[in-house]
């Protein structure tokens, strides 16, 4: 079979030129030192699209906001659908919406940190936009980068994006209840997660019903 694919070095997509990804490493360090000075720890929730990022987010926003004063990102092309509902869980949310874009960058996660008063907050979970390709080139400065992946998004999803799981410390199996109904063993995805970086945290959860959330939390050291 014939393959399209670029020589060394070459980038087919404009997006990812390497000043702007320069840049945006720059803006990210900048965040952190500024998430650092006022001790908030930050996690970058990635996954594909109805992955369940936000049930995940709402579920530990209910376990911890008795411990942690939380804050929230959603990131989202358009609509506030999710940031109302981790808001009705006990965040504090801001959304991001990214219009066409694709995923967040750290220059929109900056001036969503210039418009809280970061002295209220000790856990900020940021929700990036559905999508497991591009946000793997734009850290925000978060401390933690968490990739949710579901049985539904069929059984080559490790495989196929390697690149994301690479820079994250957290992997996480959801809607494990739907083994039966999918085929598609947990047991294997875990194999292969771990194939891709054997240092990966590996959680497994059912978002709905919040079962794993506690796991989440401490794979997440929150
Ligand atoms: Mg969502
Ligand atoms: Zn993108």
């Amino acid at each position: 079979m014939k393959i399209i694919q670029p020589d060394e070095g070459e980038i087919f997509d404009i997006e990812l030129d390497v000043d702007i990804l320069r840049r945006n490493r720059e803006l990210a360090d900048e965040n952190r030192r500024i998430l650092d000075e006022h001790d908030i720890v930050a996690v970058d929730v990635m996954g594909s699209v109805a992955a369940g990022k936000t049930s995940l987010i709402v579920q530990l926003t209910r376990l911890l906001k008795g411990k942690h004063r939380i804050a929230a990102f959603a990131g989202d092309t358009t609509t506030t659908i999710d940031a109302e509902l981790i808001e009705e869980a006990g965040a504090d949310v801001l959304e991001i919406n990214t219009g066409k874009e694709c995923h967040l960058d750290a220059n929109l996660v900056r001036k969503a940190l210039q418009s809280i008063d970061l002295d209220q907050f000790d856990v900020l979970l940021i929700e990036n936009v559905g999508n497991i390709i591009c946000p793997a080139d734009f850290p925000l400065g978060s401390h933690k980068r968490l990739v949710v992946i579901s049985l539904t998004d069929g059984p080559y999803v490790v495989m196929k994006h390697p690149f994301v799981f690479q820079d994250a410390e957290v992997a996480v199996i959801n809607k494990v209840d739907l083994a039966q109904a999918t085929g598609i063993s947990p047991d294997k995805l875990e194999t292969q997660l771990l194939e891709v970086k054997p240092s990966l945290k590996v959680v497994r959860m059912n978002s709905l019903t919040g079962e794993g959330a506690a796991r989440l939390a401490s794979a997440l050291d929150l």
